[in-house]
C-alpha cells in the first residue's frame, strides 16, 4: 500500500533557501538578465516509440523542459539543443551550435552514456576552461562512474531545481571555483569524485514555475501537435526491485494549482491531449478523480499509468467519464512469488480486480510486463502467456533490464552478471527496449531461449490484440 502523498513533505525540516528562491521566482515574470548563456543538451535516444505514442519520444520531456523554464526565468540566456532529430553522429555539429554558451549542461538517461562520452570530450577539447556538468537519472545513479568515464567536469544529482539556483549563481555570477559546499553536487577533484552532502528535494511542488514551453526550439510544432507530457506529482515512495527512479519522496501539487497550471498550458500551447507523467497517479484515488476533473473542464483528454492497488469502480468511471483515452497498469508478473520477490506490494487478486474495474467501465487498459524477473519460472512464463491470451486488455512486454541504481543492478553486480559497468551502459545506449533481440541480463534460471520464446510470444499476443 502506498502511504497517501504529502501535499508538502511535513516533516519539520527547515526549508532550503533555495526553495523561498524559487517559490519567488515562480510568481514572478523573470528576472534581471545576468547577460551569461546557459546551454542545455538533450541527447538522442535508439529507443523505438510505442507506435501512436511517438511524442513520448519526440515531444518535449517533461522534466526536461522544468529545468529549462528555471534557468530562463533565473535570467540567464538560455540554449536548448535538442540532439534527438540528428542523433549521435553530429557531435562536430553539436559543439559548434554550442560555442557561445558560458557553461553546459547535458541531461543523461540510461541511454545516453556513448554520447555523453563524445559530447563531454569534445566540448572540453575546444574548450578546456568552460564547465560541463551532467543531470538527469543516468548520472544521479551513477555519479561516480559517469565522472570517471566523461570528460564532464561536475553533475547536478537528483531533482535538479533547488541545485541549479545554487550552482548556476555559484559559477557564472560569483566566478567560484569551490563547488564542495553546495548541496547536490558530484564533483570531480584531484582527489577522484566527491559527493557533496545531498541536496533535500523540494518540499512544497507548487513553488515550480509553470512549465514554459517557449523554451524548445520547436515551440511552434509543439503548439500544432497539441500534446504535452505533465504531472500532478513528483516521486514515488515503493521500492520495486527493477524500477529506474531517482526520486523517492511522493509529494503532489495543490489541486488549486494544477488548475491554474492546466489553464495556463492551455494558454500558451493549445493542449488538448496530455500523458499524465504520474509515477503513481491513483495513490491518492480522490486527489486523482479531482485532476481528472480538472483536465476535463479544460477539455484535454489524457493517458495515465496506474498501480493495480485501490482501482475502484468510481476511479475507473470517473477516467471513463472526463475523457481517459487509456490507463497502462504496472502489472509486470502474473506470479505471486516473483511479484513478491520484485517488492512490488500488489496481489493477483489485486490484478484481477483492476483490469475488470477497468473493463466494466469500458476503459482501454493496458498491461507492462517484464518477462525475465528473478524467481521466474517456466511455469511463470506459462502463467503470464495465459493470462494475457484471455485478457481483455492489450499488453507491452519488455525484457528485464537491471538498470543502474535499481536493487537488480546491485545484484547483478554482486553475482557478476554484470561485470563489465562501462561495457554495460555501452550496451544500454545501443539498447532499443521491445526489441525481440535485445541483450538479456539474465536473472533467472531460466535458459535464454526460454525467455525469448516466451517474450516472442507475447508480443505477437500484442500484435494480434492490437489489430482487432
Ligand atoms: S514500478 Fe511504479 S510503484 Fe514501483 S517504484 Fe517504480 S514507480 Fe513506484
Amino acid at each position: 500500500m502506498i502511504p497517501p502523498p504529502d501535499k508538502k513533505l511535513s516533516c519539520a525540516r527547515p526549508v532550503d533557501p533555495c526553495e523561498r528562491l524559487l517559490a519567488a521566482l515562480a510568481g514572478a515574470d523573470g528576472s534581471t538578465a545576468r547577460g551569461k548563456t546557459v546551454a542545455l543538451v538533450l541527447p538522442p535516444s535508439p529507443q523505438l516509440p510505442t507506435p501512436g505514442r511517438e511524442f513520448l519520444i519526440s515531444g518535449p520531456f517533461e522534466g526536461f523542459t522544468a529545468v529549462a523554464t528555471l534557468v530562463k526565468k533565473l535570467g540567464y540566456d538560455l540554449k536548448v539543443l535538442d540532439c534527438r532529430p540528428a542523433g549521435c553522429e553530429n557531435i562536430d555539429r553539436a559543439v559548434k551550435e554550442l560555442a557561445a554558451a558560458d557553461i553546459v549542461g547535458v541531461a543523461s538517461y540510461c541511454d545516453s552514456f556513448v554520447f555523453l562520452q563524445a559530447l563531454t570530450k569534445a566540448l572540453k577539447e575546444a574548450r578546456p576552461e568552460r564547465l560541463v556538468f551532467l543531470g538527469g537519472p543516468l548520472v544521479s545513479s551513477l555519479p561516480q562512474l559517469l565522472l570517471e568515464s566523461t570528460a564532464a567536469d561536475c553533475a547536478v544529482l537528483g531533482e535538479a531545481e533547488l541545485t541549479l539556483i545554487e550552482f548556476l549563481e555559484a559559477v557564472l555570477v560569483r566566478g567560484l571555483t569551490d563547488l564542495a559546499g553546495i548541496k547536490g553536487l558530484a564533483l570531480k577533484t584531484a582527489a577522484g569524485v566527491k559527493l557533496t552532502a545531498p541536496r533535500p528535494q523540494i518540499q512544497d511542488l507548487d513553488n515550480l514555475p509553470f512549465p514554459d514551453y517557449t523554451v524548445w526550439p520547436n515551440y511552434e510544432e509543439i503548439v500544432k501537435a497539441g500534446q504535452i507530457i505533465i504531472s500532478s506529482s513528483r516521486g514515488c515512495p515503493c521500492a520495486c526491485s527493477f524500477c529506474y527512479k531517482t526520486i523517492p519522496a511522493l509529494r503532489v501539487k495543490s489541486l488549486e494549482r494544477f488548475g491554474r497550471e492546466v489553464a495556463y498550458l492551455k494558454e500558451t500551447t493549445k493542449f488538448d491531449y496530455t500523458w499524465l507523467n504520474d509515477l503513481t497517479f491513483n495513490a491518492d484515488a480522490p486527489y486523482a478523480m479531482a485532476v481528472c476533473d480538472i483536465l476535463h473542464k479544460h477539455g484535454v483528454k489524457y493517458h495515465c499509468f496506474a498501480r493495480v492497488t485501490g482501482v475502484s469502480a468510481a476511479f475507473a468511471e470517473k477516467l471513463k467519464r472526463t475523457g481517459c483515452q487509456g490507463v497502462w497498469f504496472g502489472i509486470e508478473s502474473y506470479d505471486q512469488a516473483v511479484l513478491n520477490l520484485s517488492r512490488k506490494g500488489t496481489t493477483i487478486a489485486q490484478i484481477d480486480a483492476a483490469l475488470a474495474a477497468a473493463a466494466r467501465a469500458g476503459l482501454q487498459a493496458r498491461g507492462l510486463f517484464i518477462v525475465g524477473l528473478p524467481g521466474e519460472t517456466e511455469s511463470s512464463l506459462k502463467g503470464m502467456l495465459e493470462f494475457i491470451r484471455k485478457g481483455d486488455f492489450i499488453p507491452l512486454v519488455k525484457y528485464l533490464v537491471p538498470f543502474p541504481g535499481t536493487a537488480l543492478y546491485a545484484d547483478a553486480l554482486r553475482t557478476g552478471k554484470i561485470a563489465d559497468t562501462e561495457g554495460f551502459l555501452r550496451e544500454l545506449s545501443a539498447r532499443r527496449v521491445g526489441d525481440n533481440d535485445d541483450k538479456i541480463v539474465n536473472l533467472t534460471g531460466l535458459g535464454e531461449d526460454l525467455i525469448r520464446d516466451y517474450f516472442h510470444k507475447i508480443w505477437e499476443l500484442t500484435r494480434e490484440k492490437e489489430a482487432v
